[in-house]
């Protein structure tokens, strides 16, 4: 499907790593209430709406027409997430767009079709689990010692699993003990009488109201990965939150080009897939064209032999233009129309055992 309005796609971004369980609330509560026709992306490092025309919500990052595209695509890819390439928001994008329908499912289907790609042809051999080698990386806490993971969502999962992998001994404090779980569970409201930790890693999510220290086990490293932040506690040597590995990030100049680059191969893929759309539609639109122009071309030279006293030139006015006011309308329609109705469209002016009149476009243009 063609999107006409793109140069009126947008994107309205806030950044949300630093935000406090209040600040979070209000903020998504906000961003939905502004845009009530958008679908708006909610992961652990943002909240950003994606929809159609002008608006002039406070946004901190505002980006408009192919380029909001990309961005969506970037976020889809995991390139913008603090572990590059970390494949959660790919599900938490799908989720923001799944009611999404007309143009603004096209313009998600072209960026999360070009963040796929993006993933097939590159390796990231990484996932949100190394957002605790990052931590520890900041830290001077050697892996290999004892670990409480706070929470066992999809996060916690991947942290007490990261952290098994790397030596530590793991402990996981939640409300519910999770089915398949290998590590030692406490029920959550039990975490604070427990002996000191090596290292402790918040992965609560919104309902988990904020932490204080106090409440905690002693740790050498507080590591804070909740949505929003877990623990009421200042960043420094031994507290380090999921703000301060992006920030450490965007000071790695080889992480930050190595983003930059896979920015770009996205804006490419998004360029040919919006160009494609383009061509299928116009092709398939020709391609009926040109079907009914075949069958008009032999009832005239039929119509010509049967009244040889009409002037030639007079039948072809008069078919022309009879079938061109009867054709205006649904070639324009296909032209917008979603590829599998473009298909069925097709079929129904088939000659009996014959193919539709358009052949696929090869996969390898398909958007
Ligand atoms: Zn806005």
């Amino acid at each position: 499907m063609l999107i006409h309005s793109l140069p009126a796609f947008r994107a309205c971004a806030w950044s949300t790593v630093s935000y406090r369980a209040t600040e979070m609330a209000a903020a998504r509560a906000m961003v939905e209430a502004a845009h009530p026709d958008d679908a708006v992306v909610v992961s652990c490092q943002r909240l950003e709406a994606y929809g159609f025309g002008p608006c002039n919500c406070q946004a901190p990052d505002q980006v408009h027409g192919r380029d909001a595209i990309v961005r969506l695509a970037a976020v889809a890819a995991g390139v913008e997430s603090v572990v590059l390439g970390e494949a959660q928001v790919m599900g938490q994008v799908r989720l923001a767009f799944k009611d999404a329908s007309g143009e603004l499912r096209a313009a998600a289907d072209v960026a999360v079709g070009a963040a796929r790609r993006l993933r097939s042809e590159t390796s990231f051999g990484s996932h949100s689990g190394h957002l605790l080698d990052k931590a520890l990386r900041m830290s001077t806490v050697e892996p290999g010692g004892t670990l409480l993971v706070l929470g066992a969502g999809a996060m916690g999962n991947l942290i007490a699993a990261r952290g098994a992998a790397l030596g530590f001994t793991v402990t996981v404090a939640a409300r519910r003990k999770p089915g398949d779980s290998t590590h030692t569970f406490v029920e959550l409201g039990h975490a604070p009488s427990l002996p000191p930790f090596d290292v402790i890693v918040g992965c609560l999510g919104s309902g988990a109201g904020e932490i204080a220290p106090r409440a905690l086990p002693t740790a050498r490293l507080l590591v804070d990965l909740g949505t929003p932040r877990n623990f009421n506690v200042l960043s420094g040597p031994g507290a380090i939150a999921i703000s301060d590995m992006l920030e450490d990030e965007a000071r790695r100049p080889h992480a930050t080009a190595r983003r930059e680059r896979l920015r770009r191969r996205l804006g490419e893929v998004v360029d040919e897939r919006l160009a494609s759309s383009a061509t299928d539609s116009r092709s398939a639109a020709g391609a009926f064209r040109a079907h009914v122009e075949v069958v008009r071309q032999e009832e005239l030279s039929r119509y010509r032999k049967l009244h040889p006293d009409v002037p030639a030139e007079v039948l072809d006015r008069v078919t022309q233009s009879l079938l061109e006011k009867v054709l205006h309308l649904p070639t324009a329609r296909l032209k917008d129309a979603e590829p599998d109705d473009v298909r069925s469209f097709l079929a129904f002016f088939a000659p009996a055992g014959e193919p539709a009149p358009v052949a696929d476009p090869p996969p390898s243009v398909r958007a």
